[in-house]
This record gives C-alpha cells, structure tokens and sequence, in this order.
C-alpha cells in the first residue's frame, strides 16, 4: 500500500465542490472587476524566489520547496503567485500590449516547513494582481473586489486592516530611525529579530514575540507629502466603495516587495488571528526584476483556511444528482436495461444530471442505492413499464407520489414540471 506524501493530502467530496465552489465565485468577481486569468507554471528557477520575495523572509529562508533537477538546476515548486506573474509579466512584454494588465491566479503553492495540524506542503491561493495601476483608486479596487468576494462566498464579520509602508524614501528614513531604536533595545528582541535587524529592521514590527511590545514603543513612519496622500485618498475612496477597514500602523507584512499600502483581512466569525488574505502594492519589485519602472497592487487569499470557515455550509449543500434511473424487469431484463441506459442518455443530453447504480441488481438494492444518492427524482422502469413504453416518475421525498408517463417525454416532462 502506497501512502500519500508526508505534508499533503487528498481533498475529497464534499471539500472539493467547496473549494470549486469559491474558485467559480473567484472567477465571476474577477469578471465584474476586469481581471484575466493567467496561468504561470508550478515550478520556476529558485533564483526568482530569491530576487523577488526576498532574502530575509520566512518563505525564502525557511519554507522553499525547492530541489536540484537531473541538469544541475535550482528548481523551487512556487510558493507564492506574485514573483511568477510579475516575471511572465516582464517576459512576455505585457506592458507593451496596451491591454488592461489586472490578472488573476487560481493555483496550488508550496512550502517545505516541518507539517502541522492544519497546514500542508501544498495548498491553493487565490490570487490578483493588477500591475500598472498607480493610484490611489487601484489600491481601493483591488481591496474592495477582495471584500466583494469574500461577502459573496459567506464569509462572515470580515475585518480590513491597512497602513502604508510608504515609498523607498521615506522608508529609508525611517529603516534608520528604527534600526537606531532597535538596536538600543536589542538585548530586549527575539533571537530572530536579533539576527535581522540589519538586514530588515521592519520585520521585528510583524514579528509574533516582539511585535506587540514594540507597536507602542518604537518610533512610528512619517510619510513623505506623496505617500501621505496616497493612503488618504485610498482610505476615502474606501469608504465610497463601502469597505468598512480600520488603520493598523503595525501591519507590516512579511515580504520584503511591498510599499506604501498593505492590507491583511480576516473573518471575526470564528475569533480566529490568522488572515484569510492579504496583499499590498509593490511599486518596485517589477523594475528590480529587470522589467519596466510600473507600479502594481495585488492580494493572495488562502482558500484552504476559508473552505474550513465554510465547511459545514459545503456539507450541506446538495450535491445529489436530480434523477436516479431504476431499472427492475425480472423478464426481457436486457430490453430494460437498455431502455433505462437510453433515458440516462436523453436525460443528461437535455441538461439535467442522472445517475443509476447497478441495473443487474435487485430493484431492493437499486432503490437503496437512489435515497443514498440524494437525487430528488427517481425514474423506475419496471414490468409494466416496459410493457407500455412508460416510465414511472417517483419523488424521493414523498413516498406516496408516484406517475407514469410515456418515456420519449420523459426528459421533456422533468424540464416542464418536475426540476
Ligand atoms: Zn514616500
Ligand atoms: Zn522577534
């Protein structure tokens, strides 16, 4: 017996229709938003990783799926969509299309951490990305079509938050500035933050130890006149669009790409602290690839922890098929057998989803085997049936309804009067 590998698994129904469920939801929001899908491969060199999520992350330092392939390459299983985007962005000179550039991923990443409860090597993000979009209005668009779909799928209580990095000079400023304070205060710092703050005092602002602490007492960012009207105005376009959010200075993000604003949301409904999606916008990282010098925005929503949310309202939805086709003749058995597997085909050629069990078996077992189907209909060919070119239409919900009617309509009649 083969064992799935350590850190994955297997998603099965009724998961699956819940993940396929808020993938379809996905794809209609991003529709009305004017996003395109665009599909990057699983694995790209490890190098991309390295340059464009940066060194000093966790996922760059810690979680890389990444190996060596038979030709001496760095390959690394993608851990998350922006570095491929903006490198399929710049690779097939997209900018120079003239084309609305607003992309959106469906797609698995990986990480290669020790496995836990809840966690796995593989797991699915749901991704936009809107590069060459500016100002302000980009940053409110993309932050409320997240809204807008998370509300869709039934996430409940959401909360926003947001604050603003500023650009590359007001953050160096302010990297000096606290890089001073940090380092006055060191002995007080987590052994991790200790070992970074040169190289990005920013991230012991995000750190789960030190962070808290260091939120009332380290110097705060002053934006520069540009970058302070940009978090203005993209809070006052928020409120235009609804978006109830709330400014939270010591959101930091642990990526080392974003500037000016980041945003984190997470549902209140099940009181947990962990963000459900975040994203930010990365007016840099494009042009630090090698690319042109275009600002962009964009969010990753882990669909792994909001199928969990939503996992009882997938459970009870109906996955059942609408007809169950019984076929129970103990004579002329081949003649029903065949009449039965022809209705099935009308049926689902008319659009309407059929199944049946075993039509060699007991019309006993074949009636058990629709009420555990959840279909809502069952169509029983039975002797008399046959002897007349019927079939007799059953409810599965109440037992005592039961009519025949002729079999070429049968198709025609569920559409009309049954559905
Ligand atoms: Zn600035
Ligand atoms: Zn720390």
């Amino acid at each position: 017996m083969i064992n799935v590998l350590r850190g994955f698994r297997d998603i099965l129904p009724p998961d699956s229709e819940g993940f396929a469920a808020i993938e379809a939801e996905a794809r209609k929001v991003f529709a009305l938003y004017g996003f395109r899908e665009l599909r990057i491969p699983t694995l790209e060199k490890k190098e991309l990783f390295i340059k464009s999520t940066g060194t000093t992350t966790d996922i760059v330092q810690k979680e890389m799926y990444s190996f060596t392939d038979a030709g001496g390459r760095e390959i690394a299983n993608r851990p998350e969509g922006t570095p491929g985007i903006a490198r399929a962005y710049i690779e097939n000179n997209l900018n120079q299309s003239g084309r609305n550039s607003k992309f959106f991923y469906i797609a698995n990443m990986f990480r290669a951490e020790r496995p836990q409860a809840g966690r796995y090597r593989e797991f699915e993000q749901i991704g936009a990305e809107n590069i060459g979009g500016g100002g302000p209005a980009s940053d409110a668009e993309t932050i409320s079509m997240l809204v807008n779909l998370l509300e869709n799928i039934g996430i409940k209580d959401i909360v926003v938050d947001i604050n603003s990095l500023g650009c590359a000079e007001c953050r160096n400023v302010y990297r000096a500035q606290l890089l001073e304070f940090l380092k006055q205060h060191s002995e007080t710092l987590c052994e991790a933050c200790r070992g970074r703050i040169e190289q990005n005092p920013l991230r012991a602002l995000d750190c789960k130890i030190d962070g808290p602490r260091l939120a009332e007492t380290a110097p705060q960012m002053q934006l520069c006149e540009a970058c302070g009207t940009h978090f203005s105005e993209t809070q006052e376009l928020l409120n235009l669009a609804g978006v109830k959010f709330r400014v939270n200075h010591s959101l930091v993000r642990g990526l080392d790409y974003y500037t000016r604003t980041v945003f984190e949301v997470r549902s209140n409904a099940i009181g947990s602290q962990d963000a459900i999606a975040a994203g930010g916008r990365y007016d840099d990282l494009i042009k630090s690839m090698g690319g042109p010098n275009v600002p962009a925005v964009g969010w990753a929503m882990g669909v792994d922890r909001v199928a969990l949310l939503l996992k009882e309202q997938f459970a009870a939805a109906e996955h059942g098929v609408k007809v169950f086709v019984v076929a129970s003749v103990k004579e002329a058995a081949k003649q029903a057998r065949e009449k039965a597997f022809a209705l099935l085909s009308s049926l689902r050629k008319a659009g309407i989803s059929a199944d049946f069990s075993n039509f060699e078996a007991s019309f006993k077992s074949q009636m058990r085997a629709a009420n555990k189907s959840g279909a809502a209909w069952a169509f029983i060919i039975g002797e008399e049936e046959l002897k007349n070119g019927t079939v007799s239409v059953k409810d599965m919900r109440n037992a005592a309804e039961q009519e025949q009617i002729k079999l070429e309509e049968a198709a025609d009649f569920f559409t009309k009067v049954l559905d």
